[in-house]
């Protein structure tokens, strides 16, 4: 639940075209801030510098027409004539005592005098009012010869025009900064709004799908920017959700339709069993059928209980270094007597002794399923043929069979649930297509690649590819 009260603080929070608006709005308003003060400032700098060099050029004139040396005053008779000619009306020149007492003054400043300011030494340039007007003014500070102030020579420039073209400035900076944000703010919540509406499409499709309607997808904008791979992620994952759904619809149909036949078949056989009485050994016949009917749905529950187990990811696999020679010749044995009904003999091909990292466990649960169902599709006095070897960082042990071998389509279905190559041919094997799913279950638990080559009537090879310790 949002826990911000502040109208303006949901205003940003909710939504992400107002975000990026206001995060852009304030970026562009420090710049812009920025940019008109900077640029006030040197308009101000530049105005004022005009200013000072005339009032520069001014003192000069003053003190040459008069012949004073600053360093060498010898008293305010040498200034004769204050009034520049050709300046008339703009500049205004004083003669003030140590003490700011006027002493002379041009006539441009008739009856009213320019205000000494002490605080300012020879080389400022300031601005002082004067008039009810302002000026910009500098006081050059006279000295006899030890060095002691005996007076000052005041040059003012008068600063009006200039002070209405800053003000005017400083009004329009003033004026057009808000106006530029406001309009800029609203004019990014309209593109940003444009920009983003895709984004609502992805919602409001995303919003749609159930469970239903699985199959919606969707639509891909035109521009391959992210928005388009963020709608083709979504599209993939769908794609897989819906994948992932089937199979779980696929194996409940699959699990239940397993269970139903023969419990049906249990059921039918007792229902005619019960009718009338029959000779001891057609009951026993038919009871051994239903113990057999039986025995295959404990083995299917068994085996479904597994992949549940395995497939909740709750157990974690015990990984050990696993001496892979001796742990096969273990799980040959236990496969011998089968291997033996069928005259089949299983050959080992070995070089080196290999260790690979494996839980122990279910690394014979990976071989023991391999190697049954070696023995179960192989024709009667084949060879197995089990091999070892190192192969580029990694150990690969192979499980090759001379038997019916799984056609090239069906190669990469066989390790999906209740998958059976071939219902019919697997009747007589008793499989119910669970074997090869648990081993690569198992087998992704550990690391370890399983995949498989066959051919038709040739053969089948297992590879178990190992990860190297
Ligand atoms: P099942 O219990 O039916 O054997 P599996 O999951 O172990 O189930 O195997 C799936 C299917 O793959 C089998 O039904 C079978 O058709 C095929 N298959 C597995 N191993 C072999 C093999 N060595 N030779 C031929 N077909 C095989």
């Amino acid at each position: 639940m949002l826990k911000t009260k502040s109208p303006w603080k949901r205003f940003l929070v909710m939504n992400l075209r107002n975000r990026i608006a206001f995060n852009y709005t304030f970026a562009t308003a420090l710049l812009i801030a920025l940019v008109f003060t900077v640029t006030y400032l040197i308009v101000e700098n530049v105005v004022y510098r005009q200013f000072d060099e005339t009032i520069k050029n001014e003192v000069s004139e003053v003190l040459s027409k008069a012949h004073i040396n600053t360093n060498d005053f010898q008293g305010f008779e040498s200034f004769h004539d204050l009034d520049n000619k050709e300046s008339i009306d703009t500049e205004f020149i004083q003669l003030v005592s140590r003490t700011g007492e006027v002493v002379k003054k041009s006539s441009t400043l008739s009856w009213c005098a320019l205000a000494f300011d002490p605080s300012h030494s020879g080389k400022d340039y300031f601005n002082n009012s004067f008039s009810e007007s302002i000026v910009r003014q500098a006081q050059i500070p006279l000295l006899n010869k030890s060095g002691v102030i005996e007076g000052y020579l005041i040059v003012a420039v008068p600063l009006k025009n200039a002070i209405i073209v800053l003000q005017d400035l400083r009004n329009v900076f003033l004026f057009s900064f808000p106006c530029i944000i406001v309009t800029l703010f609203v004019l990014t919540i309209m593109i940003a709004g444009k920009s983003i509406s895709p984004i609502k499409e992805v919602i409001a499709t995303a919003e749609r799908i159930t469970q239903q309607n699985l199959h919606q997808r969707i639509g891909l904008p035109y521009h391959r920017d992210e928005l388009y791979r963020l709608s083709a992620t979504i599209n993939d994952l769908l794609d897989r959700l819906q994948e992932a759904f089937h199979r779980e619809k696929q194996f409940t149909s699959d699990a239940s339709h397993e269970l139903k036949t023969p419990l049906a078949t249990v059921k039918g056989t007792l229902e005619v069993l019960i009718r009338k009485p029959r000779e001891k050994e057609h009951y026993e016949t038919k009871i051994q059928f239903c113990l057999m009917e039986l025995n295959r749905m404990a083995k299917l529950i068994d085996q479904l209980l597994m992949l549940a187990r395995y497939e909740s990811s709750r157990i974690k696999p015990n990984i050990e270094s696993v001496a892979l020679v001796p742990h096969l010749e273990e799980v040959i044995l236990k496969m011998m007597p089968f291997a033996i009904e069928k005259e089949i003999s299983i050959k080992m091909d070995h070089n080196d002794p290999v260790s690979v990292p494996a839980d122990t466990a279910f690394l014979e649960l990976i071989l023991v399923n391999i190697l049954s169902n070696a023995i179960k599709y192989s024709r009667n006095a084949s060879t197995i043929t089990i091999a070892v070897e190192r192969k580029a960082k990694t150990i690969v042990c192979s499980i090759a069979d001379q038997g019916i071998g799984i056609p090239e389509e069906n190669i990469t279905t066989v390790f999906e649930r209740f998958y059976r190559v071939d219902t019919s041919r697997n009747s007589s094997t008793g499989g119910f297509g669970l074997g090869l799913s648990i081993v690569k279950k198992l087998a992704d638990l550990q690391n370890i690649k399983v995949s498989l080559k066959s051919e038709p009537n040739i053969g089948t090879t297992f590879f178990l590819i190992f990860p190297s310790t």
